[in-house]
């Protein structure tokens, strides 16, 4: 039986008639990829602007009453490039004119973000000699804004005949409701790709980029941090929790039940070996005891001391619910006997934090509030840290011999992760003595 691929391609992937090339390269090589999902032509190069960005552009100015052609001509340019170097046969003009004529008229915004992806799949679909699938006919969403599982599922097998040799394009970034189309948050071809691969139960779902898979820390703090070859899918939610981007947050739910791999690809690098992101349970030899370093600055935290705090059954609920109430999630909770801290983002905080004192003030009384901000955290992720001996040993003698002050510490039940409180001064320092430490 064929084991089938779902092959994402993202926005640097497709940005121009040569990285199409590349695409086609990739594709022809491997007959197993029934589906590709591509996402809009993205940046050239850093100062470029990805067709999504512009379309966004378009749909504001248009919303104003303001003229959009200069914009909406820059996106022409960009697909005519494509089209004109690659001789595809595709009347792009009377598209185009359509899509501006609907801008004019107001369409939603989503409508107007989606046709970079609607506009490269017709595209790529013709140079590929694959037939285009309408991602506004196959994924749907609900009222909640999530995608409706069962009718996605059902039309995407209606629509991609597994037993033939008919190979398919479908865009990504959106579907539609009730008939109107709607987008996933930004960076959603990924989950688009995510979506199709679980339909379809594909062996696994290729996602393209301009990266070689996750690195074990960023390579803007660390130099030439070691490639990550396996992740699980628990580890890279930590990871991408606490900062490592690579591909959108919400690309591993649709694939996590049945378990299929996410491969991540370097378009431009595609004998590179990439990162394999891989059910929990799968089969190990033997690797690195920690997978990588992430993290984050702008926090804040704040220390609760009352004395027999632990006698009040209610003292965490009630500390809880002031941050509930306020709209603000909490990050972490390290407690000691008669102290609690509460850390939470500056963005969700956003100048509410003496409302909040004055709050926990009235309903807990307690003997002292501290709050200090600047504060960063380091979260050092891997599952070679469960039951072994002497990780957080090593973390910490790497952060004290590097001069680091510990503000908090803080390790998950899984044993998956250590997250480490510290300035945000502290930041790069911290993660290169750590990396150091396990990698040199
Ligand atoms: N083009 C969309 C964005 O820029 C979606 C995607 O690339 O996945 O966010």
């Amino acid at each position: 039986m064929t084991e089938f691929f779902v092959s994402k391609f993202g926005g640097s992937s497709l940005a121009t008639s040569k990285q199409y090339k590349k695409v086609k390269e990739i594709v022809n090589k491997n007959e197993n990829i029934k589906v590709v999902v591509p996402s809009a032509p993205g940046k050239r190069d850093e100062k470029d602007h990805k067709i999504t960005d512009l379309l966004y552009m378009c749909h504001q100015l248009s919303s104003h009453g303001l003229k959009f052609d200069d914009i909406f001509k820059m996106i022409a340019e960009r697909f005519f490039e494509i089209r004109d170097n690659l001789s595809i046969d595709v009347d792009l003009e009377k598209i185009l004119d359509e899509i501006k004529t609907n801008i004019e008229n107001n369409r939603s915004i989503d409508y107007c973000a989606s046709r970079g992806e609607h506009l490269n799949g017709i595209l790529l679909a013709k140079y590929l000699g694959f037939e285009f699938i309408d991602a506004a006919e196959v994924i749907f969403f609900n009222e909640m804004n999530e995608v409706d599982e069962k009718k996605t599922i059902e039309e995407l097998q209606n629509k991609i005949k597994l037993g033939d040799k008919k190979r398919y394009v479908v865009p990504g970034f959106y579907g539609s409701f009730k008939s109107e189309i709607k987008t996933f948050s930004r960076g959603g071809s990924d989950i688009t790709g995510s979506v199709i691969a679980n339909a379809i139960d594909a062996k696994i779902y290729e996602n393209w980029t301009d990266v070689s898979g996750f690195l074990v820390a960023d390579p803007k703090i660390v130099e030439n941090p070691k490639e990550i070859e396996h992740i699980t899918y628990k580890e890279l939610r930590e990871l991408s929790y606490m900062g490592a981007k690579v591909l959108h947050e919400e690309a591993i739910f649709p694939v996590k039940n049945k378990g299929i791999p996410i491969h991540i690809k370097n378009t431009n690098r595609p004998y590179d070996k990439g990162t394999l992101i891989v059910p929990d349970t799968w089969n190990f030899s033997k690797e690195n005891l920690i997978t990588g370093i992430a993290g984050k600055k702008g926090f804040t935290v704040i220390t609760v001391e009352k004395t027999l705090m632990n006698s009040d059954k209610s003292f965490l609920r009630k500390l809880v619910s002031v941050f509930e109430t306020n709209d603000i999630s909490i990050e972490h909770m390290p407690s000691g006997i008669d102290s609690i801290s509460i850390i939470v983002s500056d963005i969700d905080l956003n100048g509410k934090l003496s409302k909040i004192i004055e709050e926990i003030r009235i309903y807990l009384n307690p003997d002292n509030i501290i709050s200090s901000s600047n504060m960063a955290l380091v979260a050092v992720v891997g599952r070679g840290m469960i039951r072994t001996k002497g990780i957080s040993a090593k973390v910490f003698t790497a952060l004290s011999d590097a001069g680091v002050n510990i503000r908090m510490i803080s390790q998950g039940s899984s044993e998956l992760n250590i997250i480490i409180g510290l300035e945000n001064s502290d930041f790069e320092t911290a993660i290169r003595a750590i990396y150091k430490s396990f990698y040199n």
